[in-house]
């Protein structure tokens, strides 16, 4: 054998080590199991802690059905159908079409666009709610979601519920550029709307939310709750680092750098948020709660600054 070949039987040899070792993404997604602090973790086993880790309480991504099934139980809601705009109306491509990124999208989640609205009851309440699929474009704006939030809105105002949010992603979405920009003055002209009908609506940030979903309606909430670890940001960690010119503290961008800073009201662990939620809106909306208080420290605490601020 030459050494041509040798190197040759090398590569080969190398690459079928790390395509063992690390399996594409799509054998990653259809695998029972994935990966947090101390290795593989079974999903199942991540799923029955609500997809926190046991270990290191990692509040791993959900997906809007897997969050609206923990906040009203299995089923227990009714998705609204939203519009969609005309698909990709600048007829963008860069190494692949928006229009095969939006199929590829729509295959993956089985969502028609990274913002899924629907109403339910929690404490009795009847709210309505949205949340953004992080695997739907990186959970990006654009168009179609600006235009579910903008409906989860209006129905909320027709219906006279409170609207509670859980935003995740990048930003707004580039393929739609200046469209997915006039975004943000719609959801934020949305929110007002919802706030001169005297509506409570609360955020709970998630892990990644940022550009112009933190710089818009992301950002307004009567009350901004967040998971714990969750990145909140407008830009990046390196571009404010190269603006600024000084070191920035190791947490910076954290939820819990946040609530130090004044931007986040409380960090809430996915387990209490249901309780917290319905413990605020029954305050907020003067209504009898039905939550447990004694079972939930936090919200005990809560419930008594309530109570000694009135
Ligand atoms: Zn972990």
């Amino acid at each position: 054998m030459n050494w041509i070949n040798k190197i040759k039987k090398l590569g080969e040899s190398i690459k079928k080590n790390i395509n063992k070792k690390f399996p594409t993404k799509l054998e990653r997604d259809s695998s029972a199991w994935t990966s947090c602090c101390k290795g593989p973790i079974l999903k199942k086993e991540l799923e029955e802690n609500l997809f926190v880790c046991p270990h290191c309480n990692k509040h791993h991504r959900i997906s809007p059905k897997q969050r609206f099934d923990i906040i009203f139980g299995k089923d227990n809601y009714e998705i609204l159908k939203t519009p969609i705009p005309n698909d990709d109306p600048l007829e963008w491509s860069d190494t692949k079409s928006y229009k095969d990124r939006l199929k590829d999208a729509r295959k993956k989640t089985n969502q028609d666009c990274a913002v899924i609205i629907a109403k339910g009851i929690l404490n009795r309440i009847e709210v309505t709610v949205g949340a953004t699929n992080f695997d739907f474009i990186g959970g990006s704006n654009g168009a179609a979601e600006t235009e579910a939030i903008i409906y989860g809105v209006q129905h909320a105002i027709d219906n006279n519920t409170p609207f509670i949010f859980w935003p995740c992603g990048g930003g707004q979405r580039m393929f739609e550029s200046p469209i997915a920009l006039a975004g943000m003055t719609k959801t934020t002209l949305a929110i007002n709307e919802l706030k001169k009908n005297h509506l409570p609506y609360l955020v709970c940030f998630t892990d990644p939310t940022a550009g112009g979903i933190t710089a818009s309606f992301a950002m307004l909430g009567d009350i901004q709750f967040s998971e714990p670890g969750a990145l909140i940001a407008f830009a990046g960690r390196r571009v404010v680092q190269a603006t600024v010119k000084e070191e920035l503290p190791p947490d910076f961008q954290t939820a819990e750098f946040l609530l130090k800073h004044g931007f986040v009201d409380r960090i809430v662990e996915r387990k209490n948020l249901v309780s917290e939620i319905g413990l605020l809106l029954s305050i907020l909306l003067k209504k009898n709660s039905e939550v447990n208080i004694e079972d939930n420290e936090q919200t005990s605490k809560l419930s008594i600054q309530t109570r000694e601020a009135s």
